[in-house]
């Protein structure tokens, strides 16, 4: 028995583990995986579950949906707002998820420049007239560099319990393998693209010529094409209405780069500040001839938490009175910091106004008190 179907005869009770549409959207995320697409388009999206998964893709820069019907994609389309988390830890990747209400019978410029367009278990759902436009829409239009179809076979339907003529009421038609693969070959011919075929749900052993219980097919645009030249060769009018639009926060946005810097420079200029202090404390009590050595065993010691810190002499914290001042280099060598900022100038831009800096803007000063 395969591992994702439990039935015993046909016609008996069949139940797909994970369910049938968790493979369909785990099919997608591996091809996600594999190709590494920047912008995304689920097309037929209903209430974003799909988007939803893709969202935690770190590849993906731009995700789109698009449903003809406004309210099923208002259903959940909340879950698809960045969460507070997304606020205290800004990612480094930036991320823009948009629903659009239209239909994929019509042109919109807003589907250009996709890499990755994703069409699960839509055609069945399309009227004859808007079959008809869809290849055309989609691979000749919008023309990403890759399609995937998913749709019923209908030569599993015998092996479903209860589905008499279609899986659902809204299906204007169900294929056999060899219908879809006949009209998915036609369109690749038409658009140059390569296709091929595969699906999830597998038949019960023995019945193997049946095929997947969804039939899949996986579209590669043959030739090469980029973004701006789309958009000058293809004006068209907006057609489309946008429901919904998140710009998640992200470090390519200078306002939350500034705040993760600071909050990491204060953070990393506290730890030092500490480790000092508590090196004082201990030197105060005995009488210790390698004090500094001491302090550089600790940052060592921190290191191994932070990544490699080098701290030369000349950039070594000292106290005086009741501030401690830590060189802006010392704190620019921690990698945190370091990697956000890229380069000192940067750091020393960032921080300027935010951070109490000594007279000379070398060093951050704190007070020796724990806050
Ligand atoms: N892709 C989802 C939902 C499939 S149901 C999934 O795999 O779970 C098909 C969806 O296509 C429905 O939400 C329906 O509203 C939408 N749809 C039907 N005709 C459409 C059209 N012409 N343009 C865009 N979406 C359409």
């Amino acid at each position: 028995m395969d591992k994702n179907f439990q039935g015993q005869e046909s016609a008996q009770v069949v139940k797909f583990t994970p369910p049938l549409y968790k493979q369909r959207y785990q099919f997608v995320k591996d091809l996600v995986e594999k190709y590494k697409p920047e912008k995304v388009a689920d097309l037929g999206c209903a209430d974003c579950r799909l988007l939803w998964m893709l969202k935690f893709c770190s590849c993906i820069e731009v995700l789109a949906g698009l449903d003809i019907s406004a309210s099923v994609m208002k259903e959940k389309m909340h879950t698809l707002s960045p969460l507070p988390v997304d606020y205290l830890w800004p990612s480094e990747r930036s991320l823009t998820i948009t629903l659009y209400h239209g239909s994929v019978a019509h042109k919109d410029p807003c589907m250009l420049g996709f890499d990755l367009v994703t069409c699960m278990e839509l055609i069945e759902h399309l009227e004859e007239s808007e079959l008809k436009k869809f290849p055309e829409v989609v691979f000749g239009f919008m023309a990403p560099s890759i399609v995937v179809i998913s749709t019923p076979n209908s030569e599993f339907n015998p092996l479903l319990p209860g589905v008499k003529l279609h899986r659902h009421p809204d299906h204007k038609f169900e294929w056999s393998q060899a219908e879809f693969q006949s009209w998915a070959l036609e369109a690749a011919r038409c658009y140059d693209y390569s296709v091929e075929f595969t699906g999830v749900g597998h038949p019960p052993t023995g019945m193997e010529n049946v095929g997947f219980c969804t039939q899949i097919g996986v579209f590669i645009r043959k030739y090469p094409q980029t973004g701006e030249s789309v958009q000058s060769v293809k004006p068209t009018e907006a057609v489309y209405k946008t429901v919904f639009k998140a710009v998640y926060p992200s470090l390519k946005d200078e306002k939350y780069l500034q705040n993760a810097v600071v909050s990491e420079v204060i953070f990393t200029a506290q730890i030092i500040r500490n480790l000092l202090m508590s090196q004082h404390e201990e030197e105060e009590e005995e009488e210790d001839p390698e004090g500094k050595c001491k302090f550089q065993a600790s940052v060592d010691f921190f290191s191994d938490h932070l990544g490699k810190v080098v701290v030369d002499k000349s950039m070594e914290p000292f106290v005086n009175g009741n501030e401690v001042y830590i060189p802006l280099e010392t704190i620019f060598s921690f990698p945190k910091v370091n990697r956000l900022c890229g380069n000192f100038e940067k750091l020393c831009k960032l921080i300027a106004g935010k951070v109490t800096l000594s007279s000379d803007g070398s060093a951050v000063m704190l007070s020796t008190e724990h806050e």
